[in-house]
């Protein structure tokens, strides 16, 4: 293709990213600082932003100039991945009547207020007809993008770009099959002793300087990133050199705070060590949701709750709390902060047991979009499945059905990103075990650059060059599998509960 049509197409390329990382900045300021009444305006501007997105990304030029490109044999890897990128999320956009979009945009902000009060008064039937039109407009909206018999593949690939059903399912079930003896033997076996933090309280400030030093030692550049507080942690990058994190403090867990920071601290790296020179393209940008969620979930799990991570931080624990942590032992630390129990929320759920809860979720969309399961049993399948795989009865549906807000935003497709997060980073952790040769070691050392080199160079410095199971095969050698993270589960929780898993 001409030099003059690569430069349209790349200058409409940069334009794309940087009017997202404006929405991104809304999107942040919106959930920390924002005033309390300042929510109508703000609406009314990321609506008017979000339209122009659209309008740029459908606009037929555009796709003049990805077709012309598309059909360039001459284009390197990166450039062939940039077309790809766009080609694909401009398929996606094309395809999808504005009036459908319209209506969606509609239905989901009527969804959530109905679902908020459904919690409040433990009613599901408030929700029910909200969430009956949901699926029904995701269902037109995935036969609009087009699939090959299977709607939840449309809108996975919204979220996981290239991964299937197909390929989910016997991968989800070969876990389930793991995951159910192994929690039945960690509840059953005698409980290690472990530091009770319950009965005492944490000044936040405290915790905010040690969550500060964590993010340090990880290797995150607070030149390049801040950190705040919010209800709800998240991670947005708005820029390579721009990437917000935030934390949640309660005086009463300070584990709250620790573990949110780690956890986005583990995606603000991916974020800040994307490629530089695509850093204005859609190979700059993060391969999927899962991939995403490994980085948060290796930083957050592997190490963040390990034994040498707590030696490593005790003596600066110490310091700040000196009269709470009296007499209390890393492996005392070690123990509490690895609890698996039974449990029905899955934001509360330890990593043994918080795959089920997906895999349950994942199970019933799968039914509601292929039509085998209606909105109205879809609160006594939950209970059911809670039942059957967790082994706990939820006391009522706001600890059930109704206990996430996805289902409210018409996000089908999006749980299953969060199992692909832990099998994905467990793939990463044993290559990294290899490559470092004692990840332990390092960790204990404080040498947690070295983790975060590793994962620069491998994952986060490759962007979108390829999709996610590519990236992690050409990284570790390895395929996508439930076998990594079933063999680290079985290691870690084997030793720390004194039992054979
Ligand atoms: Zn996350």
């Amino acid at each position: 293709m001409e030099q003059v049509a690569w430069d349209e197409l790349l200058r409409r390329m940069g334009e794309l990213r940087d009017f997202g990382g404006v929405v991104g900045l809304l999107t942040w300021d919106q959930e920390t600082f924002m005033p309390q009444r300042s929510a109508d305006g703000r609406a009314a501007q990321l609506a008017a932003m979000q339209a122009l997105i659209h309008e740029r990304v459908v606009d037929p030029r555009l796709g003049e100039l990805l077709v012309a490109a598309a059909a360039d044999g001459g284009l390197d890897e990166d450039r062939a991945a940039m077309v790809r990128n766009l080609g694909r999320e401009r398929d996606r956009a094309v395809k999808v009547p504005p009036a459908l979009v319209r209506e969606l945009a509609q239905a989901q902000s009527r969804a959530v207020e109905a679902w908020r009060a459904a919690r409040a008064e433990e009613r599901f039937s408030i929700f029910q007809p909200h969430l009956e039109r949901l699926v029904e407009l995701r269902r037109a909206q995935a036969d609009a993008i087009g699939h090959a018999g299977e709607r939840y593949d449309a809108l996975l690939e919204g979220h996981e770009p290239g991964m299937r059903v197909s390929r989910l399912e016997p991968l989800f079930a070969e876990l389930e099959k793991a995951l159910v003896p192994i929690v039945e033997t960690i509840t059953a076996a005698p409980q290690p002793a472990r530091w009770n933090y319950a009965s005492q309280r944490f000044p936040v400030d405290a915790q905010w300087d040690f969550t500060i030093g964590l993010l340090e030692e990880m290797g995150f550049d607070l030149t390049r990133g801040r950190q705040d507080r919010s209800t709800h942690p998240f991670t947005d990058g708005i820029h390579v050199d721009d990437v917000r994190l935030t934390t949640r403090l309660t005086e009463e867990n300070p584990f709250q705070a620790f573990f949110s920071t780690i956890h986005e601290g583990g995606h603000g790296l991916y974020e800040q060590n994307l490629p530089r020179a695509h850093v204005r393209t859609p190979v700059g940008s993060a391969a999927s949701m899962g991939l995403h969620e490994s980085q948060s979930r290796l930083w957050e799990n592997m190490i963040g709750r390990s034994l040498p991570f707590w030696r490593r931080q005790l003596p600066a624990l110490r310091r700040l709390f000196p009269a709470q942590l009296e007499g209390v032992s890393p492996e005392a630390i070690y123990a509490a902060v690895n609890r698996v129990e039974r449990s029905p929320i899955r934001v509360e759920a330890d990593e043994v047991t918080y795959n089920l809860h997906i895999l349950l979720r994942f199970q019933l969309e799968l039914a509601l979009l292929r039509g085998d399961l209606t909105v109205a049993d879809l609160p006594a399948a939950w209970n059911e499945r809670m039942r059957k795989d967790v082994g706990i009865e939820p006391k009522g549906d706001r600890e059930g059905v109704l206990q996430d807000i996805h289902w409210a935003w018409a996000e089908f497709g999006y749980f299953p990103t969060y199992t692909l997060g832990n099998l994905y980073a467990a793939i990463l952790h044993e290559r990294l075990e290899r490559d470092l040769g004692g990840v332990a070691q390092v960790i204990e050392a404080g040498r947690l650059h070295a983790v975060r080199d590793w994962l620069a160079e491998k994952v986060h410095g490759v962007g979108h060059r390829w999709d996610a199971e590519e990236i992690v095969a050409r990284a570790t050698g390895e395929k996508l599998s439930a076998a990594p993270f079933l063999r680290y589960l079985e290691a870690k929780y084997g030793a720390l509960y004194g039992v054979a898993l």
